[in-house]
């Protein structure tokens, strides 16, 4: 099949390899000019694993191009795709600015048939905006819109495009709907389900999965700070809660909150689709705060610990990225907890290894950069851990000792078990979980 995709982020370049990894060939639009240069050469501008691997092998037969001319994308195209941000506008709601302003430009360009998807995440009842756009300028019978929300995740975005769950697509046309089901096939041969519904009930899929994510982690974020109260150890009640098949064992890590470009934006804008529908969705409202109040936990133990004087405190963080396997710091919980620790007069070196470059162009000098996580540590009064990347896990911890100024570790994700913390004797003050040589 011929397809164009529109916007080359996380979302539409791992949509447009995917694709073009079982043999359709892919037209990829951006407006970003050195993005599509670079993609050209075939470098990939995400960190996410697999994907250049995919990309390289699908330049190099010629199934997937990049350009920045819609017209010629779509002119070679049955399908076009739109993978185009959606960011929180002034008053939460969805800014729908780049989807529909895409939508007037094709509706200037579209001869023939096109199946329009919106991969974006959007909120109910912009399927029909879309169509109300593309219908000013073009004839019902030359367009469809399909709404076909992205369930993937970032660090394991490939693998998720490739094995769906389930893959949930919203249209009333049965030529559409044909299109999409034969597009999609290839991905579901194992029987993982495709399911066709209205658009409506295919947008609103989308942000109640995101929103249930970030209610469960805010769940047990609030049941972690419970625990440090009563003496019970979260990471216990997660697996005494999680074996209940009600309840299932993924999703209950408690942390420093949820960040990323989907969860923060996406509970948002629910919130907002409830307030506009005069329905005062509480649930949501108390995730918002809970998830506020959460990021400062780990700020919170570290003030503690210094009797609020941080001033030419230094601190070694491990972990930026906002999860592990990415090096998107949208809305990571490491940046506040940077600002508040520069803000107190702290000095801070980071180590992520993936992220350091997304970092350094917000915080430049304002603090240091390791060139590996050992490094950072020399001299630090602290390690703090922020994001749980796979090689935290298992550290040399007799050189963490020698560089370290004091045995002291605020860890925000629970890497490491009490009993191992305190054999080494560091001081270890992690998330729902009594503190390893030290008081509650
Ligand atoms: P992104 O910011 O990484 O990418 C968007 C791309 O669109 C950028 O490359 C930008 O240059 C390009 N763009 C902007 N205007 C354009 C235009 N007029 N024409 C062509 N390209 C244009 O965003 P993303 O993370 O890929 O997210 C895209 C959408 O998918 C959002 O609605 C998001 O909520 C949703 N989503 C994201 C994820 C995720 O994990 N990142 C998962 C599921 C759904």
């Amino acid at each position: 099949m011929k397809i164009a995709v529109v916007g080359t982020g996380y979302v539409g370049l791992v949509t447009g390899t995917c694709f073009a990894e079982t043999g359709n060939v892919v037209n990829c639009v951006d407006v970003n000019k050195a993005k599509i240069e670079q993609l050209k050469k075939g470098k990939c501008p995400i960190y996410e694993p697999g994907l250049d691997v995919l990309l390289q092998r699908n330049i190099k037969e010629k199934r997937i191009l990049f350009t920045t001319d819609l017209k010629a994308a779509v002119d070679k195209s049955d399908i076009i795709f739109l993978a185009l941000p959606t960011p929180p506008g002034e008053d939460g709601s969805a800014d729908l600015k780049y989807i529909l302003n895409v939508a007037e430009d094709l509706s200037k360009i579209i001869r023939e048939y096109k199946v329009i998807v919106n991969k974006s995440t959007v909120p109910v009842g912009t399927a029909e905006k879309v169509a109300e756009v593309l219908g000013r300028k073009l004839a019902p019978e030359l367009f469809d819109v399909v709404s076909n929300p992205e369930f993937l995740r970032e660090g394991i975005a490939v693998d998720d495009f490739l094995k769906p769950d389930r893959v949930v697509i919203g249209t009333s046309s049965d030529r559409a709907r044909d299109v999409m089901n034969e597009l999609y096939q290839p991905f579901v041969r194992q029987g993982n389900p495709i399911y066709f519904m209205d658009e409506r009930s295919s947008e609103m899929t989308k942000y109640v999965a995101n929103s249930y994510l970030a209610m469960r982690i805010s769940y047990m974020n609030e049941v972690a700070n419970l625990c440090e109260l009563t003496g019970a150890n979260v990471d216990l009640v997660r697996i005494g809660i999680g074996s209940d098949s009600r309840i299932g064992k993924r999703f209950l890590f408690p942390g420093i909150g949820y960040g990323g470009s989907c969860f923060p934006k996406d509970v948002l804008a629910l919130h907002h689709t409830s307030k506009q529908n005069k329905y005062e969705f509480k649930l949501l409202d108390t995730v918002m705060k809970v998830n506020k109040n959460q990021k400062k936990v780990l700020f919170g133990k570290i003030k503690r610990f210094y009797k609020n004087s941080l001033k030419g405190k230094k601190f070694a963080m491990w972990g930026l990225a906002f999860k592990p396997e990415t090096d998107d710091i949208r809305d990571a919980p490491a940046l506040e907890l940077i600002n508040e620790l520069l803000n107190a007069g702290a000095e801070v070196t980071v180590f992520d290894p993936e992220a350091m470059t997304n970092v350094k162009a917000l915080f430049g000098n304002k603090i240091k950069y390791a060139k590996d996580q050992y490094v950072g540590l020399k001299e630090a009064d602290a390690l703090l851990i922020v994001t749980e990347w796979s090689e935290f896990r298992n550290p040399d911890f007799e050189r963490m000792v020698k560089n370290l100024k004091s045995k002291v570790v605020f860890d925000g994700r629970n890497v490491y078990s009490l009993e191992k913390m305190e054999e080494l004797g560091f001081y270890y003050n992690s998330i729902g979980r009594k503190i390893v040589n030290g008081k509650n």
